[in-house]
């Protein structure tokens, strides 16, 4: 039986939260692949980083995979959000395959802005996490030139070929605090470097983050929802527990822990770009269960942002 914690009062809600423009369209073309080719549909790496949507798609025919190797000929395939590099996009495109890109438009932006620097003979430095699908994409963007650095001690040994021509880029889901202070090294080592005009950090990132610098301080514990492989998921308990709010990320309902809410009055909810609602519906019916008796949810701003689907997927006009 579910463990009850006589502490609890309420549940508020991170507004905003949850799926971004990105991931919608990004399962939105899996789903509409699904209907309009049948089963199977590959993909090329988890659609987005949830384990939920991932199983979701799984059952609806989805075929999940690292390598192209394992994607048989004349096969329909579909690029996750996080993108992929050149070489990915021209092995995929010299088999053969019927592809659909689900890369986040705003992914796109980045790959686009490096592509068109490079021509004018920059090299980059780019801030992001080693070995993320995303800062592998868009590193791939070119043969060489992009410089990976992690923290602020990556930046003092970084080494590029020139100083004269260098410019910034970074990963989607930062923590927003974090490449600031990161950036500002950059700018000291390198006075010219050109940064871009509008942060490549998204709206979604921005304003989730934002919405925990809001939520934190109202609250004794927040409950972020989100995938272990989810960047940004993982930005938003490291973000509440760094304001001096304690914080676990649980992949679903069942990861959570009466014993966390012990002594505790007021939950905070929020969730990663990846994570659906449902999910979320879930956690608070669990620490309902212990306990909260009310949900409120937080003044924020609302998401409008839409991203049209590629081509070969929208849905004509009916007749
Ligand atoms: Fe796009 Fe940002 Fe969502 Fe990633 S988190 S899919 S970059 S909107």
């Amino acid at each position: 039986s579910t463990p009850v914690v006589p502490t609890l009062s309420e549940i508020t809600l991170a507004e905003p939260r949850g799926f971004c423009a990105g991931v919608d369209r990004a399962i939105e073309i899996v789903e509409r692949a699904l209907q309009k080719f049948g089963a199977p549909i590959y993909v090329r790496h988890e659609i987005v980083h949830n384990t939920y949507v991932v199983n979701d798609l799984k059952q609806k025919g989805a075929i999940f995979i690292e390598e192209l190797d394992d994607v048989p000929p004349g096969a329909t395939l579909v690029f996750s959000a996080h993108g992929v590099s050149r070489a990915v996009q021209d092995e995929a495109r010299a088999r053969g395959f019927s592809i659909f890109d689900a890369t986040c438009p705003l992914v796109t932006k980045v790959h686009v802005e490096v592509a068109k620097l490079a021509k004018e003979g920059f090299e980059f430095i780019m801030i992001g996490h080693k070995g993320h699908p995303e800062v592998e994409g868009t590193m791939g963007q070119l043969d060489s030139g992009i410089h990976l650095v992690e923290d602020v001690a990556d930046v003092a040994r970084v080494q590029p070929a020139q100083t004269d021509k260098l410019a910034v880029v970074t990963q989607t889901t930062l923590s927003v605090d974090d490449a600031a202070e990161i950036a500002e090294a950059v700018r000291q080592r390198f006075p010219k470097v050109r940064e871009p005009k509008q942060q490549d950090i998204c709206y979604a990132t921005q304003n989730r983050q934002d919405a925990v610098k809001v939520l934190s301080p109202q609250v004794d514990i927040v409950i972020v929802v989100g995938s272990p492989t989810s960047s940004n998921s993982n930005r938003l308990r490291e973000l509440a527990q760094k304001l001096g709010t304690e914080s676990h990320m649980v992949d679903n309902a069942d990861e959570l822990q009466a014993a966390w809410f012990e002594g505790k009055s007021r939950v905070g909810l929020t969730a990663g770009a990846s994570a659906p609602e449902v999910l979320v519906n879930q956690v608070i019916e669990r620490i309902r269960a212990y306990g909260a008796v009310s949900v409120r949810k937080m003044n924020g701003i609302e998401e409008t942002l839409k991203f049209p689907l590629p081509k070969g997927l929208r849905i004509e006009p009916q007749a």
